[in-house]
């Protein structure tokens, strides 16, 4: 366990380092695609140069392996690195759309503008990922950068820190270190753009603090992600991929499949298929395949949702490890504890139905969750769950893997957030999109100016 402080930064400072950044910005040095181009390499040749010491960091913070720091949070942040470099020319420039008959002759394009300085707020579950990944966005779109990277993996948020405040201009980027004194101080400077990753609670604090500037606010935060198996999914399969998705991070990610709906016709094959599937992995911080819990409140906050008497499998922790034994929990009932809250740890908790619209209450009664997850072949059951069910984004016959495709935004809806990200749309996150008419000054035609007759109306009508 890491006892070590992060370093803090005086209000005082913070003030005067939103105030250069935003000197910085309106010099338009950040405009030119050449100079995001050679910021965002820089970024990735300095991770790539300290990939070593990145590893160590998050091993240190959660015994987290170096392979699955690889799959779970430097590869996606260098697809990312490499997707921005290559098409920020092409995402930068104007986007021409036809124009209307009134307009002609004229063309109409999209000018996309960045939006000016940005803080960006992560979180601690993949705390690279979560903390560069939109800090991409916020480079190729051409706006100066805060991070504040969350406080609790404290040897993540240093490493991070060093290796950017060592080498960018504090103007441009900066890493401000700390916990909720630091972050309250960020909240109280006036930014163009939030983005924030975290809880829903805390996404409200953020949400707050935007509103007196009105700045534009993006919240990734998280909820209780149904997976639902239907009468005819195909379970093996769906079984194996579920598991996986469940227990990455020891079950620390947002995208989690939190709780599972199982009809009750296939509920026994579904519980022993996935105590299978565990062992199969047979999961340990030694295997490089599971992680600790974050911390002792987070680790008192898990165990605590885990009933002994709807344990089907599992149940075991050890509190100064800080490790949960991949845990069943059947027999769930809507009103158990483990369902009041997201679990963010590693319990899969098995409620059984008898008809779908029973599963389909379930899941509407509960917060609009970050993603939602379908096990069936069955043309109308998918339809029903894509028109019927709101969720941020979501898998059918999988679960998690929608994330690592690129061309996919993500982001939550309702409670489980605002606004999405990856690839390009990070890039429109981070961006005004500037609608324009350029006209011509050939022709003008006269319709609209002084007294309107039926005949030009109609006229106006059908160039519109
Ligand atoms: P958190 O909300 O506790 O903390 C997130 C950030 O907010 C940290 O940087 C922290 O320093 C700061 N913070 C905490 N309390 C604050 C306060 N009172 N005032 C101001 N700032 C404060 O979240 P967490 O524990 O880091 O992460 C877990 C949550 O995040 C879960 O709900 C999870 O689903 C969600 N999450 C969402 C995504 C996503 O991309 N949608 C990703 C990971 C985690």
């Amino acid at each position: 366990m890491n006892t070590q402080e992060t370093v803090t930064t005086p209000e005082s400072e913070i003030e005067q380092l939103v105030g250069n950044q935003r000197q910085y910005f309106r010099s338009n040095a950040t405009l030119p695609v050449e100079f995001r181009v050679s910021q965002l390499e820089k970024l990735r040749d300095l991770l790539r140069s300290h990939e070593d010491e990145l590893y160590e960091a998050i091993e240190k913070d959660f015994g987290k392996s170096k392979h699955h720091t690889q799959l779970t949070e430097l590869f996606p942040l260098f697809e990312e690195l490499e997707d921005a470099i290559k098409n920020v020319k092409k995402w930068a420039k104007p986007r021409r759309v036809p124009t209307n008959l009134l307009n002609q002759p004229g063309k109409s394009y999209i000018v996309p503008e960045p939006l000016g300085v940005t803080l960006v707020i992560g979180a601690w579950n993949f705390p690279y990922n979560l903390s560069l990944t939109p800090v991409v966005g916020s480079m190729v779109a051409g706006n100066t950068t805060v991070l504040k990277p969350s406080e609790l993996p404290v040897e993540t948020s240093r490493i991070m820190a060093r290796i950017i405040n060592e080498n960018f201009d504090p103007n441009y980027l900066r890493v401000v270190e700390g916990g909720i004194p630091e972050t309250t101080a960020l909240l109280n400077q006036r930014w163009d753009k939030i983005f924030f990753t975290g809880s829903p609670q805390v996404g409200k604090i953020v949400n707050q603090a935007a509103a007196p500037h009105l700045t534009n606010v993006t919240l990734e935060l998280g909820g209780k992600n149904p997976a639902i198996f239907a009468e005819d999914a195909s379970v093996e399969v769906g079984v194996k991929r579920l598991v996986w998705a469940k227990f990455i991070n020891s079950g620390q990610l947002c995208l989690a499949p939190d709780y599972i709906l199982v009809h009750n016709s296939m509920k026994n094959d579904v519980l022993e298929r996935i105590v299978e599937e565990i062992e199969k992995h047979n999961y340990s911080v030694e295997n490089g395949n599971f992680v600790r819990i974050i911390n002792e409140r987070n680790f008192d906050r898990v165990t605590a949702l885990i009933d002994p008497d709807k344990v089907y499998y599992g149940g075991k922790s050890d509190r100064e490890e800080r490790v949960i034994q991949p845990t069943v929990l059947h027999n769930v009932s809507p009103d158990d504890a483990v369902m009041k809250d997201e679990i963010f740890g590693p319990i899969i908790a098995v409620i059984d139905y008898e008809t779908l619209d029973e599963a389909f209450d379930i899941v509407k009664s509960l917060e609009k969750p970050l993603a939602g997850y379908l096990f069936s072949n069955d043309k109308i059951t998918k339809e029903r769950f894509l028109r019927e069910i709101p969720f941020g984004s979501g898998a059918i016959n999988d679960a998690v893997m929608q994330n690592t495709n690129t061309n996919l935004p993500f982001g939550g809806v309702g409670n489980s957030g605002m606004g999405r990200y990856h690839g390009e749309f990070s890039f429109e996150c981070f961006s005004h999109l500037k609608p324009i008419l350029e006209k011509s000054n050939l022709i003008e035609l006269d319709l609209k100016y002084y007294g309107h007759s039926d005949r030009q109306m109609n006229l106006i009508r059908k160039l519109g």
